[in-house]
Formats: C-alpha cells, sequence, structure tokens
C-alpha cells in the first residue's frame, strides 16, 4: 500500500467509496465525479502508479481488470446489446489514462467504465 494514494486508501477501507464489485485481486467502485450516467473505476488492490509500470507479469491482472467490465456493465444496464431486429444498442466505453500526457490524475491504475444515455461530459464519441 501506498500511504499517499488515495486508491489505496480506499482499498484499505480508511476512506468511504461506493463499491460495486470486490474479489481477492481487484475492486470496483463508483466515480466521485462521474462524466457520464454510470461511470465506475477498476482497480487493482495492489499500489500500481500507471499502466506504463505493468509488464508482462502483470498481463493476468490486466486481464481480469478488463474481463470485469463487462460483467459490471451487464450488473448496470450498460451492456452492448443486438435487438431481434438486429438494431445495437446500450454499450459503454473502457478507458485507461496514463501519465500527464495521458490525462492521468490519480497514480494508481484505473480502467474508467462509462456508460448509459448520451451527452456523456467531456467524453467525445
Ligand atoms: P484519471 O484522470 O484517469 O486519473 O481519473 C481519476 C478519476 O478518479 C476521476 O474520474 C475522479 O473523479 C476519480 N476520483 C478521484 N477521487 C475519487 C474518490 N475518492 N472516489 C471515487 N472516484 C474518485
Ligand atoms: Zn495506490
Amino acid at each position: 500500500m501506498d500511504h499517499n494514494c488515495i486508491f489505496c486508501k480506499i482499498a484499505a477501507k480508511q476512506i468511504p467509496s461506493s463499491f460495486v464489485y470486490e474479489d481477492d485481486d481487484l475492486l470496483a467502485f463508483k466515480d466521485i465525479n462521474p462524466a457520464a450516467p454510470v461511470h465506475m473505476l477498476i482497480i487493482p488492490k495492489q499500489h500500481i502508479a500507471t499502466l506504463s509500470d505493468c509488464t508482462d507479469s502483470h498481463a493476468p491482472l490486466l486481464g481480469k481488470m478488463l474481463a470485469l467490465a463487462p460483467k459490471l456493465a451487464e450488473e448496470h444496464g450498460i451492456a452492448a446489446k443486438v435487438g431481434p431486429d438486429g438494431q445495437r444498442s446500450g454499450g459503454y466505453k473502457t478507458l485507461i489514462n496514463c501519465g500527464p500526457n495521458g490525462g492521468q490524475e490519480v497514480y494508481h491504475l484505473h480502467v474508467h467504465v462509462y456508460g448509459g444515455p448520451r451527452p456523456w461530459r467531456g467524453l467525445g464519441t
């Protein structure tokens, strides 16, 4: 744990958050400042500052993080669907910001999951 890291403090339950998922390796919680009707963050419990700190050894953990997104999306009503007429609807955006040029503000690796009816704030298309 990095004692200066807000997401480590969330993982340690030292500060409150709206949890939506927890297992031995991962946590997911609602973003405090949502940019879309549904905005969740998936984090590893282990402190990893950025995606650039990941190596091949992190591939299973990164895979788990990404594989959690569709499960959360289903639970929160934002999964991508195909209707009987073939019409597509729903869906969501996943995003990892990395470093200053990537727009990262919290230096504990996280995957954003954004969904729900548009427009969304500042996320483009
Ligand atoms: P990023 O710019 O990718 O580092 O995104 C950091 C995200 O963390 C932002 O969307 C913030 O709204 C969110 N955030 C910061 N503090 C908290 C917190 N205490 N609980 C939930 N989300 C937070
Ligand atoms: Zn941390």
